[in-house]
């Protein structure tokens, strides 16, 4: 993607160093942006860093600060003149997020309240934010468009929709603020280099990680949680997004708030990043064994409490305002993984 004419930002990206931040990192830099990390590594490792330095051969300015701390948060806005964030650093999972509530209210809720504070204090008034398909809960019609009412239905997806509302009631309440709010749905895949990619720590909750790990043999086999929801083969249907794809919304995203911004108005948008189709996990289960090559053990077990059937967006809304969408495919989405988990099946720790 080419950067327009008098665009070169100077960009913080919070919690850079994850899995999403890392591929994002990858994409502004290689558009020519300047981009500064904070993370506090509390799920990640720097050496996600060191693996975008390498791919892009551009550096990274990292700082390993907590979102809580206002006053560091803006030390390093203003310090490194920072034009616009992308703040991605947060919790983001569901089963924890329901043991417990306070922890993610606090990382991603109160986190963003200080760095929005902070952004604030050092006059900094452009952000584009990670949110989440969690948002919208129990489907009143499919696909979900950015219309689709919000009921999250974990402490994660309120911690979510509360993020967008403060978003939102700043927007609303002076002049020059700009947000862009991006619903992201399901992405996996890992950089081409085969350098970068998920780590996740302890047993993956998600299905794609989880079918890496028993691909190369560092789990038994994969649970198919519940074959007999009402789909066409029985098994849950979602969004799958490769991660590059992500990434590129990001940067469309930036340059559709930067290209606006004006001291005259505020604005807020949100958009669905997705690819608009919907995979189950047996299609996953079956790109996953023609990228490695092998078939994978598998058993049936029950549905996971929470999960929803079937979700997909529709992600039209992206594709006319941002001209962003999609173009890698499922059998990218595997091969990619593979890539990355056959060379590090142990992380960054490889
Ligand atoms: P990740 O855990 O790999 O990255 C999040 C990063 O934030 C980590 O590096 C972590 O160390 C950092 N962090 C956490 N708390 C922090 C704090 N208090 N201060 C500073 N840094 C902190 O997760 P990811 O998959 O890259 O997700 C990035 C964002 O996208 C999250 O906000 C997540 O909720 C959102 N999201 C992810 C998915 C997904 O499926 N991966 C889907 C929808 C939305
Ligand atoms: N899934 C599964 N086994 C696993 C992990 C996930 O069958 O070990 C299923 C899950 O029930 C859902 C789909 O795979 O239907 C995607 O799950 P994931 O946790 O990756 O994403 P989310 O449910 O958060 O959208």
């Amino acid at each position: 993607m080419k950067l327009s004419a008098n665009l070169a930002p100077r960009l913080l990206l919070t919690g850079g160093a994850g899995y999403i931040g890392s591929h994002t990192a990858v994409t502004l830099l290689e558009a020519g942006c300047e981009v500064t990390v904070i993370d506090n590594l509390s799920n990640s490792s720097a050496k996600s860093l060191e693996a975008v330095q390498k791919i892009t051969g551009r550096k990274v300015s990292f700082h390993q600060v907590d979102l809580r701390d206002t006053a560091l948060v803006e030390a390093v806005l203003r310090d490194e003149h920072i034009d616009a964030v992308v703040h991605l650093a947060g919790l983001k999972a569901v089963g924890e997020s329901c043991e417990h509530p306070l922890r993610y209210y606090d990382v991603n809720v109160v986190g963003s309240l200080h760095l929005l504070q902070a952004m604030k204090a050092a006059n900094v008034r452009k952000l584009v934010f990670s949110s989440s398909a969690t948002v919208y809960g129990d489907p009143k019609f499919l696909p979900y468009t950015e219309a689709h009412p919000t009921h999250p239905t974990s402490p994660y997806g309120q911690t979510k929709r509360q993020i967008e509302v403060m978003l939102q009631d700043l927007s609303d309440s002076q002049a020059g603020w700009h947000f862009s709010v991006l619903r992201y749905f399901n992405p996996v895949g890992a950089h081409p280099s085969g350098q970068l990619g998920e780590d996740p720590r302890g047993i993956p909750n998600n299905l794609m990680p989880y079918l890496a790990q028993v691909a190369v043999g560092k789990r038994a086999s994969l649970t198919i949680h519940g074959d007999d929801y009402d789909t066409a083969d029985g098994t849950g249907v979602r969004d799958y997004l490769h991660v590059c794809d992500l990434a590129d919304g990001h940067w469309a995203a930036l340059q559709h708030l930067i290209d606006r911004a004006s001291p005259e108005f505020s604005r807020c948008d949100y958009f669905n990043l997705g690819s608009g189709v919907g995979h189950s996990v047996k299609d996953m289960l079956h790109a996953f064994e023609r990228a490695c090559g092998k078939p994978l053990p598998v058993r049936v077990g029950p549905r996971r409490p929470g999960d929803l059937p079937a979700f997909w967006a529709d992600a039209n809304h992206a594709r006319n305002e941002l001209q962003w969408q999609p173009v890698r495919d499922l059998d990218n989405m595997c091969s990619s993984t593979w890539q990355w988990q056959q060379a590090h099946p142990n992380g960054f720790n490889d």
